[in-house]
């Protein structure tokens, strides 16, 4: 269809030249859900599952999250829902998990750091709901791991997938193992991603992780804010190699940060091969505004001229060339 006949509040959006991406928004409260449809999300690219787990005094049981995540795949029966397991530590604690107390917690157990070591049975409990939602939702379903930082962290999650299976499947329990991805939030993860990708259906850029790690500058941290930008180059040629890293090893991949919100910088991340973008819902309109006026050669080319560009002030203005 014609861009002019294409509403962005209900339908899925390609760039002038009909190359699709899929628009989607991040979720972090339950309520969020509707309002999300509402924007015209394609579907939910980050799923942030510690809302369930806060506010409480104990963790959800697993017919609760299994009843959380086929109520978000019931939201997209046309669409993709992926639910991020459980990430905690760091920015996100989380009072009766008993995390450990410290000195750099950015720098500690969190993420699927604490799912394979010291939360291993909540770690399995999401896994069981997950795959059971995997069979019963209307949607399609996708899982994907935090902050992992090492091919064996990624292998041992999906043992831990695989293990999982097997129990449903002696137990006559209905399930399906979804898509399954790795977010790209560290340097290391960047670096390994051609290993990760081989492994996976598809990776996820967490530009808020990945920027913070590569830049050496906390998240949040006003003192250190022009080295918190994703359009720095560094964390630009990090992004542009994970794409490379996918694609060469057939898998997808998407950006979950806050950089895909951006729709200055949608031109660029099309031009650098992204088939999903993921963000808060009310930035979704003008980013598929923004994919529907981008055009893949001209795109690309822009790409090309951030990735030589030595400042972050140069990548910022090559899309006016
Ligand atoms: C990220 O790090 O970019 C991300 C999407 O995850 P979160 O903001 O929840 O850490
Ligand atoms: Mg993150």
């Amino acid at each position: 269809a014609a861009a002019s006949e294409v509403d962005v509040r209900t339908d899925p959006v390609s760039t002038a030249d009909g190359r699709s991406i899929e628009v989607a928004a991040n979720v972090g409260q339950p309520a969020e859900l509707d309002g999300v449809r509402a924007q015209g999300a394609d579907g939910i690219g980050l799923y942030r599952t510690e809302f369930l787990f806060l506010d409480r005094q104990s963790p959800p049981d697993e017919d609760e999250q299994y009843e959380a995540y086929t109520t978000a795949l019931d939201t997209f029966p046309d669409g993709r829902v992926i639910v991020r397991t459980l990430d905690i530590g760091g920015d996100k604690p989380i009072p009766y998990l008993d995390l450990p107390d410290e000195e750099n917690p950015f720098l500690g157990e969190r993420g699927i750091r604490r799912s394979l070591d010291s939360d291993t049975e909540l770690f399995e409990t999401q896994l069981r709901a997950l795959l059971r939602a995997a069979a019963d939702g209307d949607g399609d379903l996708a899982v994907m791991f935090p902050l992992v930082a090492t091919v064996d962290e990624l292998d041992a999650a999906l043992e831990t997938v695989d293990a999982v299976a097997t129990q449903l499947d002696a137990e006559n329990v209905a399930h399906a193992v979804p898509e399954l991805g790795v977010m790209i939030e560290t340097p290391s993860a960047v670096f390994a991603a051609p290993e990760l990708a081989e492994r996976v259906d598809f990776l996820s850029v967490g530009t808020n992780d990945l920027t913070q790690y590569t830049m050496a500058a906390a998240r949040g941290n006003e003192n250190v804010e022009a080295l918190r930008d994703p359009t720095q180059p560094a964390v630009l040629r990090a992004i542009a190699r994970t794409v490379e890293a996918a694609h060469e090893n057939d898998a997808w991949v998407g950006m979950c940060g806050e950089m895909a919100g951006d729709p200055e910088l949608t031109e660029l991340l099309v031009g650098l091969g992204f088939d999903e973008l993921s963000m808060s819902a009310v930035t979704v309109p003008d980013v598929k505004a923004a994919v529907q006026s981008s055009h893949t050669d001209e795109a690309s080319a822009h790409a090309t001229r951030a990735l030589d560009a030595a400042t972050r002030e140069q990548v910022r203005t090559q899309r006016n060339e």
